[in-house]
């Protein structure tokens, strides 16, 4: 089984070469172009001292400057890191924006950190980032951080440069300079480019049996559209179980039940089942919005869902992705699915810019065209260079306007 980085590797290689790509540009891609690690020094609470990981990791920025997320979490590594700043720089390629892919994070367990503890170390990590801005490296949120640690970080930066630059950090909140629609983004982008692959497969939407893994920001704003919709949402599941209703769940009263006992087990009117029973039930449509790796080389060829829509990032192992091309199975790849919130983050750095914020509409009509545009773009590419997946399609999308401005840079 490959790594999380080995496979996000393979993946470029493979859209380099069916795309032919130049072998110089190739070669500049297959590593990041800046890493930085650093440690974090905390005085904690009870007067001890620790030491944090941390990491940030430019990919490549021919395309702008690199953007995205902070990931705090125990088991974080560099090369998590560079896989995801990897895929970032794909996501924001293939979605036609002026950015280039980063990531960055803490290893940590935020859970484990007192309030003051926890800010301190968010404060720490743009301190000893030594951020320039954003003209040069943009950090957003992402599994661990959230609008008020983007706000810490925001201020963090805003004190050691003297000056307000709300466009220094993404996913903050509106009343420091963010965006409206922040939480939906990219749960309701999901469900956007599910209803343009339902189209494509000729899949009725209105009683499409739906099976969610992951109920949480993603997860649970899918649901909520999926549900409102008419889909037939059967399965959802959480890091602590799973449920299933024959006839359907209610979705709204399942937000309810998760409110109250923090999990979805437990809702009346349906039955416990476990990940694998929700990645092997009889759905047309499954929606992977959790962790990465799940649908693998043992369960894929279980997989009765006609549609795969990958919600989280590299849900599924390049084995597993084989086996469901084989099985006809049309999978929507994480770069078109889960791009609502990149869309997202070039609107907040737009607005910042100009300091003039949208309303939802315009936000939610500019997230629908970027998506859907995004996923026909793919689709195309894939037909032009003869291959069924989508995701090789987004790739050469992503791969040649990189390779365009490598070249017009002259870097190669
Ligand atoms: P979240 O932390 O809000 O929710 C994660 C959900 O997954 C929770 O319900 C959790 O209980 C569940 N979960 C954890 N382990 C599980 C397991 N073993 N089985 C089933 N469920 C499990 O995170 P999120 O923001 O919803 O992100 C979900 C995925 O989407 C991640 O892969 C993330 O990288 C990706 N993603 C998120 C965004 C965003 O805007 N939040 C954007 C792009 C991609």
């Amino acid at each position: 089984m490959y790594s999380f980085l080995e496979q996000s590797s393979l993946i470029l290689q493979e859209a380099g070469k069916v795309g032919q790509i130049d072998p110089n540009v190739m070669q500049l891609l297959e590593a990041p172009q800046r890493v930085i690690s650093f440690r974090i020094p905390l005085k904690m609470d009870d007067g001890s001292f620790r030491v944090f990981d941390a990491h940030r990791v430019r990919y490549n920025d021919a395309l702008g400057p690199t953007r995205d997320g902070t990931r705090i979490s125990p088991e974080l590594d560099l090369d998590e890191v560079k896989a995801l700043a990897l895929i970032m720089s794909v996501k924001h390629a293939a979605g036609k924006i002026p950015a280039g892919g980063g990531k960055g994070g803490i290893a940590a367990d935020p859970k484990a950190l007192s309030g003051r503890e926890f800010e301190a170390l968010c404060r720490g990590y743009m301190r000893h980032l030594h951020s320039s801005g954003s003209a040069y490296d943009v950090p957003g949120a992402d599994v661990g951080t959230n609008l008020q640690t983007m706000s810490w970080m925001l201020d963090e930066f805003e004190s050691i440069h003297n000056r307000h630059e709300p466009t220094a950090v993404n996913d903050k909140p509106p009343i420091l300079g963010g965006t409206l629609g922040g939480y939906e983004a990219t749960g309701s982008g999901v469900f956007e480019v599910f209803e343009e692959a339902a189209r494509e497969i000729g899949l009725e939407i209105e009683g499409a049996r739906v099976a969610i893994q992951g109920f949480g920001q993603v997860g649970a704003v899918a649901a909520q559209r999926f549900f409102a919709a008419g889909c037939k949402v059967i399965a959802i599941s959480d890091s602590r179980g799973g449920v299933f209703s024959e006839n359907g769940i209610d979705v709204p009263s399942l937000i309810e039940h998760k409110q109250t006992t923090g999990q979805v087990l437990g809702l009346e009117g349906t039955h416990g089942v476990t990940n694998e029973e929700l990645i092997a039930c009889d759905c047309d449509v499954l929606v992977p919005a959790a962790l990465q790796g799940v649908i693998t080389s043992d369960n894929a060829v279980h997989v009765k869902a006609r549609l795969v829509v990958e919600a989280a990032n590299a849900p599924t192992t390049m084995e597993a992705d084989r086996i469901l091309a084989e099985k006809g199975v049309t999978v929507v790849p994480d770069v078109l699915a889960n791009a609502g919130s990149v869309h997202l983050c070039q609107m907040e750095r737009t607005q910042g810019l100009y300091d003039n914020y949208w309303d939802e509409a315009t936000i939610n009509q500019f997230r629908r065209e970027r998506l859907s545009g995004g996923f026909h773009a793919a689709l195309n590419t894939a037909a032009r260079y003869q291959v069924t997946s989508a995701r090789i399609g987004a790739w050469i999308n992503a791969l040649k306007r990189m390779e365009e401005a490598i070249k017009m840079r002259g870097w190669c």
